[in-house]
């Protein structure tokens, strides 16, 4: 229980040092080779994005001290979840943890698309008028509490290794941050890329204003759900410097961009036409 006493008493630490770091670098990369021009200052854009990250980095602080590794150290003391009742290797525990993780929160993604109060969450991460670093963790405040809620459940059901836990908390963190980057990668390497995990480019196809691509390429880490499921799309219509990002019927900067706006966002407007059996898809030639 000794690493367990350590990874509890240096989460934070552990956490936030990834956070910064792989900031730092996909920060310093979208300035040397940045893939599209902004539509908002960077000054602007990230006060505010960073702004409601830290609120909520509080707020999950406040009501969830223990985080998802304190609830995975509690299921293994008890002895509850799958992994804990039958005993396979570490090794394999590990690998089937993180990719049963990784494939819930694929579902979640496309639940918060199909379901109309929670598209209504979610949508504050997809009003961001441009695709950078910071748009990654740019998640309303009752969507994180609800993914956080989601996660103890499918920790205490699956009781995963403790490692597996902190291994998928940073690989979900670093491959947001990574691919909501406005950064250029030539198509080759992208290609050989996506075949592992969700490129930029993959994933800017999801924050395309145009309906049908903002229906697509869900996955946030592996990129194979959307391959298995039929939810795939290669690239934009329009291209990755001719498409818009966003939401068609959002696009002012106070209710995009600004802190305020972002907060109360779910809860402006007649609820949407957006469920699943009502959506209009453009024709498109
Ligand atoms: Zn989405
Ligand atoms: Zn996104």
């Amino acid at each position: 229980m000794e690493l367990n006493e350590w990874i509890m008493t240096n989460e934070v630490i552990i956490r936030l040092g990834f956070f910064f770091g792989i900031f730092i670098i996909m920060a310093l990369w979208e300035l040397v080779a940045p893939r599209r021009e902004l539509t908002v200052s960077k000054v602007v854009r990230w006060a505010n994005n960073l702004g409601l990250i830290i609120f909520n980095s509080f707020v999950l602080r406040l009501l969830f001290p223990l985080a998802a590794v304190g609830v995975a150290i509690f299921a293994t003391e008890q002895g509850w979840g799958l992994l804990n009742y039958y005993t396979i290797g570490t090794s394999l525990a590990v690998i089937v943890s993180v990719v049963v993780m990784d494939f819930c929160i694929y579902i979640q993604h496309v639940m918060v698309h199909a379901i109309p109060v929670l598209w209504r969450l979610h949508r504050v991460h997809h009003a961001d008028l441009d695709y950078d670093v910071t748009t990654g963790a740019r998640f309303h405040t009752l969507e994180i509490i609800l993914s956080m809620g989601i996660k103890f459940a499918v920790i205490l059901l699956l009781g995963p290794p403790v490692v597996a836990v902190i291994i998928f908390e940073i690989m979900l963190n670093a491959t947001a941050m990574f691919n909501h980057s406005n950064v250029r990668i030539p198509e080759r390497i992208d290609n050989i890329l996506r075949l592992l995990v969700v490129t930029p480019d993959m994933h800017r196809v999801h924050h395309s204003i145009e309906d049908d691509e903002a229906n697509s390429n869900f996955g946030f880490s592996l990129p194979w759900w959307d391959r298995l499921f039929g939810t795939y799309r290669d690239q934009p219509r329009g291209g990755h410097t001719g498409m818009t990002i966003g939401i068609r019927s959002y696009r002012d900067t106070k209710h995009c961009s600004w802190l305020s706006g972002l907060l109360i966002m779910p809860f402006i407007g007649k609820i949407s036409d957006y469920a699943i059996n009502r959506r209009q898809w453009k024709d498109h030639e």
